[in-house]
């Protein structure tokens, strides 16, 4: 069985030919570099992406932070990552990396900040209104 994907480990994007049989790769074609074959198994076989998308907050002025998952996501997975983190909000200040959502799904990854939120004047009173 043949498949053509594209390796996406690096901006060069190789249009590869992959030649499939059974559980394995056997051939590929249009790599660059040796990273191309073990993309192609990966891809095939057990697809996965780093989720990027955004959460809900409470903070005034940001409606919505961006946040990653730390590691790769099953493909199978993401809709149920995003809808996951679609049922958050963010409540308080939250540091770059720092985690959002621990352990998402059970699946071993965790959803973490991409920015810092540091609070501003208006946020630490409303903070204090509602204790
Ligand atoms: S095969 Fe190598 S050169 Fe081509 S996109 Fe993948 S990592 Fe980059």
């Amino acid at each position: 069985m043949g498949k053509n994907i594209i390796c996406i480990v690096c901006p060069l994007g190789c249009r590869m030919e992959v030649e499939i049989d059974g559980e394995e790769v056997k051939k590929v074609v249009g790599q660059k570099c040796k990273k191309g074959k073990k993309y192609a198994q990966k891809e095939v076989f057990s697809p996965g992406r780093v989720l990027t998308t955004t959460v809900k907050t409470d903070i005034p002025g940001l409606p919505l932070l961006p946040v990653r998952s730390d590691k790769e996501i099953p493909r199978e997975k993401l809709l149920d990552c995003v809808s996951c983190i679609s049922r958050h909000s963010i409540k308080n200040p939250i540091g770059l990396g720092q985690t959002v959502i621990e352990n998402i799904l059970g699946l071993g990854v965790n959803i973490v900040a991409c920015r810092t939120v540091v609070p501003d004047e208006h946020f630490q009173q409303r903070a204090e209104q509602t204790g």
